[in-house]
């Protein structure tokens, strides 16, 4: 017998299929996921995490270099320890409750549902007999679902690009307002986001999750027996006799009576709301429902409750202060600019005559650096300016010409920098000028 055919034998079952939506643990985790994609737009809009392809990173409009070593090790430190402890106690309740991946592929299945029916399901591996229901097999039916589908698509598509240009241009590029800052290579990159997107929300869905995603994986190397998972109620086995609506109901087709360790499970919940609502005309609860402790595996033996968690948290906890500390020192001794001195490429037969001043700007406003020499007679160099005016980060080079007229011998010279706000830093050349 199909799982359809089981699904129709039980009236309530149709009447639950609406009651499954909306159930108390349904509205949290439609809340979290709602609050999971706005955070996922926030984020860049707000200036608290960006990309800058020319300089990596911007945090708070800060560009965040490698070499900002106490930043990027401490905050990567920190987020392992995070994410270690999310996985140990929560598995792959990401996956259920916050990735935008498995948002979008329950939206889209739920519009297929409802404008194509309840078979109509995309099924790469020929289980499900999909088939569009005859009722429903109307133009308008499809132009809708395809309308919606194109929409969120190029919805989604914006979001990446609030990742790699201001907000302000996107929102420009949203309305065809005029801006000197989109290019034609806009139009490129956002039909290609577009395609990406639209080809996921309308044929790759829960597949992506299942079969190319590397992070269910990852996820999957912290779990322990002790890590929140779905229990069933045996006891009340023959509940199920003419049932098994939990199955069909499972985004991942999986049997939610009998979860293992490392399975496809997300930690959802659509299986205990699916259960609930079958038994809340009864007053009674469902068979199923989340555990937060040791999994009984037959054969083995329980050992104490939580015993790994405490063992994880023993470790993760001090490395996560640690980290911590790391990022707090880091921020603290966060310099504004880059300074440094190059040779440059101009030689008179075989001397050097010309340094390359470099100056970075790493914050994204206004900013002014006056530059001098010290350790030269004036008369002996020239700067090609001695103010670096910056209207955003960005880098400016200043030369420095040294005078053919310096005497043969080592010349010791400092350059200094110093900022409007008060950064200020110094290179010391060594300057060689050879007999004739
Ligand atoms: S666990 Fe609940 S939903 Fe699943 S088959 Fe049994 S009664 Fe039906
Ligand atoms: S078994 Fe239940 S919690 Fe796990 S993925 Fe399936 S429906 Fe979600």
């Amino acid at each position: 017998m199909s799982a359809n055919d089981a699904l129709r034998k039980i009236p309530v079952v149709v009447q639950s299929a609406g009651a499954a939506r909306g159930g108390g643990l349904e509205w949290k985790r439609r809340a979290v996921q709602t609050a999971a994609i706005l955070l996922l737009i926030l984020v860049p809009i707000t200036g608290v995490f960006r990309i800058d392809t020319g300089a990596g990173f911007v945090v708070l409009d800060r560009q965040i270099w490698f070499s900002d070593f106490f930043i990027v090790f401490g905050v990567w430190l920190a987020l392992a320890c995070l994410l270690v402890m999310f996985y140990s106690t929560l598995g792959t309740s990401f996956c259920g409750w916050v990735c935008p991946q498995n948002t979008l592929s329950a939206w889209a299945n739920r519009q297929t549902v409802k404008y194509l029916g309840k078979r109509a399901t995309i099924d790469w591996e020929g289980h499900e007999q999909s088939k569009v229901s005859s009722g429903k097999n109307k133009l308008r039916n499809w132009l809708i679902l395809g309308g919606k589908l194109l929409l969120v698509a190029m919805l989604i598509a914006l979001i990446p690009m609030l990742y790699f240009y201001p907000a302000d241009a996107v929102w420009s590029f949203v309305i065809l307002r005029d801006d000197p800052r989109i290019t034609r290579s806009w139009y490129l990159i956002y039909s290609i986001f577009v395609l990406l997107a639209l080809g996921n929300v309308a044929v790759m869905r829960y597949y992506l999750c299942r079969y190319t995603c590397v992070y269910r994986i990852w996820q999957f190397l912290f779990k322990t027996r002790q890590t929140l998972h779905i229990t069933y109620d045996q006891s009340r086995s023959e509940e199920c006799a003419k049932c098994n609506f939990c199955v069909t109901t499972c985004p991942v087709d999986i049997d939610p009576r009998n979860t293992l360790l490392y399975d496809s499970c997300t930690n959802c919940g659509e299986c205990v709301t699916a259960c609930d609502s079958l038994h809340k005309k009864a007053g009674v609860a469902g068979l199923l429902r989340f555990e937060f402790g040791e999994r009984k595996v037959e054969g083995v033996r329980p050992s104490s409750n939580l015993t790994s968690l405490a063992q994880r948290a023993g470790w993760a906890l001090p490395v996560f202060v640690l980290a911590l500390g790391m990022m707090a020192w880091g921020m603290w001794q966060y310099q504004p600019y880059d300074f440094s001195v190059y040779r440059s490429e101009a030689w008179q037969g075989s001397k050097l005559q010309e340094y390359r001043i470099s100056i970075a700007h790493k914050i994204y406003q206004r900013g002014v650096v006056n530059v001098r020499v010290e350790g030269l007679p004036k008369e002996m160099y020239t700067l090609a300016f001695t103010q670096a005016a910056f209207d955003t980060a960005e880098r400016k080079d200043i030369i420095l010409r040294i005078s053919d007229a310096l005497p043969p011998g080592v010349h010791s010279f400092m350059v200094r920098a110093q900022s409007a706000e008060g950064w200020r830093d110094s290179f010391r050349v060594q300057h060689f000028v050879g007999r004739s």
